[in-house]
């Protein structure tokens, strides 16, 4: 009788947890872009909000168009994640408020320097700030100079990584440049190597793969041409299945090189377009002739077009399932 009463049991038990575990799988992440017009995709949006199930919100990149610490569309900030030091990512100068200025031409006119957008949000939201190579150090400093705390900017360096809310976060390579301004030094010192057009050294730039609570995995592409890392590591090793993707040439894999990346190297189940450089959509809808639209075309998966604003649900296999 106890046997088979402890056999019902394990049988019931190993039920109960493939239930829970298909109810993880059906848990979305919520992906919010964070751009310069509510509506539309804006020539400097980079910023996204994930929201894991758990509850857990990670600021990527805020950038220029997140407007400061007090932007109401921000709530609560657990984790930021900045993939590289430059103004339009790490945020030199931000909008007024959402929606200040036009898409073509936004109002940018508040400067963040010495601190940064990210800064400011962090030591505002007492979020952690997660970086990889030799980023966390900078952040640290920062955070402890306008009375925040050190400990909460942390490392996540290539191969490793760090678990915080709930989330897997892992930077990858990146193949771009990290240099740090000046003015986020200052002094003396920061003169100097204005006059000699020299940056900071923190180390190279990043992107990240971070895995939520459902199971998802996502890669967020930062400033990168098209490295064999996309291949052996994002797709081989993590598998990711949703990818943020940076196309707006230039500064970054064009439409055409960010459709390979996709196509041949990562092969997600769906993409999210970003940092075009361009007005990418007018009146929501994609702007005939632009690197936006050539992206799409190119991309053999579902590109979505980051409205800024706009909500999208993502499951644990990739796919979008509501906001697309
Ligand atoms: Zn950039």
């Amino acid at each position: 009788m106890r046997r088979r009463f402890s056999w019902l049991a394990a049988a019931l038990g190993a039920l109960g947890f493939a239930l829970s575990c298909s109810a993880l799988a059906q848990q979305s992440v919520k992906v919010t872009p964070l751009g310069g017009i509510d509506g539309e995709f804006c020539p400097q949006d980079r910023a996204f909000i994930l929201e894991d199930p758990n509850g857990t919100r990670i600021l990527y990149d805020p950038g220029r168009t997140v407007a400061g610490a007090s932007d109401p569309r921000l709530g609560k900030i657990d984790i930021i994640l900045v993939s590289h030091m430059h103004g339009d990512h790490v945020g030199n100068a931000h909008n007024k408020a959402p929606n200040s200025g036009t898409c073509e031409n936004p109002d940018m006119s508040v400067s963040a320097l010495p601190n940064s957008n990210a800064v400011d949000i962090a030591l505002a939201k007492k979020s952690k700030i997660v970086t990889g190579s030799e980023m966390p150090p900078f952040f640290a400093a920062k955070l402890k100079a306008n009375g925040g705390d050190p400990a909460n900017s942390i490392l996540a360096r290539f191969g490793g990584s760090a678990t915080v809310g709930g989330v897997r976060i892992a930077t990858v390579t990146a193949m771009h440049s990290n240099g740090l301004d000046p003015d986020y030094i200052g002094g003396e010192l920061g003169k100097a190597m204005k006059e000699a057009g020299i940056a900071g050294d923190v180390g190279p730039p990043t992107g990240y793969v971070l895995r939520f609570s459902n199971g998802l995995v996502a890669y967020l592409s930062g400033d990168t041409g098209i490295t064999a890392d996309q291949e052996l590591v994002v797709r081989n090793h993590y598998a990711a299945k949703l990818v943020v993707m940076n196309m707006g040439d230039v500064l970054t894999t064009g439409p055409t090189e960010a459709a390979y990346v996709i196509n041949e190297l990562v092969k997600p189940v769906s993409v999210i377009a970003s940092h075009a450089s361009e007005v990418g959509t007018v009146g929501g809808k994609v702007r005939p002739g632009s690197k936006t639209e050539a992206f799409i075309k190119a991309t053999k998966v579902p590109v979505y077009v980051p409205l800024s604003g706009k909500t999208m649900e993502f499951d644990a296999a990739g796919k979008c399932t509501a906001g697309c």
